[in-house]
């Protein structure tokens, strides 16, 4: 149907200009990038690494969460915020969601909490921001870090914050389908200067001095510190990162005005409910999630996500509350019950398209084919 990146020009200009240049990787786009998410978001440090993944393992290695130690996480993500606290043998411990929001439940934190949590990470759902001001007050007064799982939410605005400062430490993804991309490729940004330090080793192999300091420094002696992983991202993706970088504001504007046109179409129709924004954000609008209201309709939520595929259009459901997935029940003892309004919401969500790429006239297939397969199978 569409393209959900867009690549102008400009961002391809600026890939060419690196590959005919000296530097492919670890060159001076590396820290150019890093310097304009920083002042994006309004952090002292930003860390590029490799993918989103690598920046969720890279932020809680860093921060030395281990074995023994438990992180609260929303079940209602993708399975990688889970993923890169079992990298660490720490165990993650799944919070129920608010189902008008999808964002981590404060009730249910408050109950997960143990003398062995070290840390939250926040989910920003779907683009917007978590309650900031109530997670950090839970934090601070249990002296826990809290962490933010910002994938979603590059753009974005918490009581005119931007996303990305309003946590110790927070991850970005720039994998093809979030708000900007580098085709894969990942970040983290803190104000905290020695945690981005230990973080630049962790991405080079756990290596104290890079390259520049050796040639600067007239010796091939290098020190492996500490053990770490290569999650270096190339030259040519920064490049094509600081380039994106420029749409953004413009490019979430423009998911806004496609979330609200959805949101009129959806008004007044009791069979369906659009997830609801809190007064007070920018949403980033990286998905449009809406609720099917099952109890009107004759047909499951299987078979609308089945018949919107087979016209071609793009829905998809965003998550398995990831307590549900199979690897966890196995060996973390979860399963049906833990967190049951992520079960219950589960059924019944859809992620409608959203894209600055998509047209008015896209936007409104996708909302009248809905409403269309609705208002055809109510009971
Ligand atoms: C995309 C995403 C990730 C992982 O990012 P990758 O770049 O694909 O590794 C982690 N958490 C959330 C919430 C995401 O949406």
């Amino acid at each position: 149907m569409f393209k959900f990146q867009i690549v102008e020009s400009e961002d391809i200009q600026a890939v060419i200009d690196v590959l005919k240049s000296d530097w492919l990787t670890t060159g001076p786009r590396v820290k150019e990038f890093e310097r304009a998410l920083a002042e994006f978001v309004g952090t002292k440090e930003a860390v590029v690494v490799s993918n989103g993944t690598a920046a969720l393992h890279t932020m809680v290695s860093c921060l030395d969460i281990q074995e023994g130690d438990e992180v609260l996480i929303p079940t209602m993500t993708f399975v990688a915020t889970a993923n890169c606290i079992v990298y660490r043998k720490a165990k993650p411990v799944f919070v129920d969601v608010n189902p008008e929001t999808l964002l981590i439940d404060l009730e249910d934190l408050e109950r997960k909490l143990s003398p062995r949590t070290r840390a939250i990470i926040a989910v920003d759902y779907a683009g917007q921001p978590c309650d900031y001001e109530e997670l950090k007050t839970v934090a601070q007064s249990r002296n826990i870090t809290l962490l933010a799982d910002a994938c979603h939410a590059l753009g974005g605005k918490y009581q005119g914050q931007p996303v990305g400062s309003l946590a110790t430490a927070s991850t970005f993804s720039f994998h093809a389908v979030k708000n900007i991309t580098t085709g894969e490729g990942g970040a983290i940004t803190t104000d905290d200067v020695v945690l981005a330090r230990k973080m630049r080793i962790f991405r080079n192999h756990g290596i104290s001095e890079d390259h520049h300091q050796r040639d600067r420094e007239k010796t091939w002696v290098y020190q492996m510190t500490d053990l770490g992983f290569n999650y270096r991202l190339t030259d040519f993706q920064c490049a094509l990162g600081i380039s994106q970088l420029k749409h953004l504001p413009q490019w979430i504007e423009r998911r806004n005005e496609i979330a609200e046109r959805y949101n009129k179409f959806f008004a007044r129709v009791p069979y369906l409910e659009p997830l609801k924004t809190k007064s007070g954000v920018l949403n980033a609008y990286h998905l449009y999630v809406v609720k099917l209201n099952l109890e009107q309709l004759k047909i499951s939520r299987e078979m609308v996500y089945r018949e919107m595929k087979n016209r071609g259009l793009a829905v998809n459901v965003h998550y398995i509350p990831v307590h549900l997935q199979p690897y966890y029940r196995e060996h973390f003892d979860t399963g049906p019950g833990l967190c049951p309004r992520a079960e219950w919401v589960y059924e019944r969500i859809l992620s409608l398209p959203v894209s600055p790429a998509m047209t008015n006239e896209q936007v409104d297939l996708v909302a009248s084919t809905l409403l269309e397969i609705l208002e055809s199978n109510l009971k």
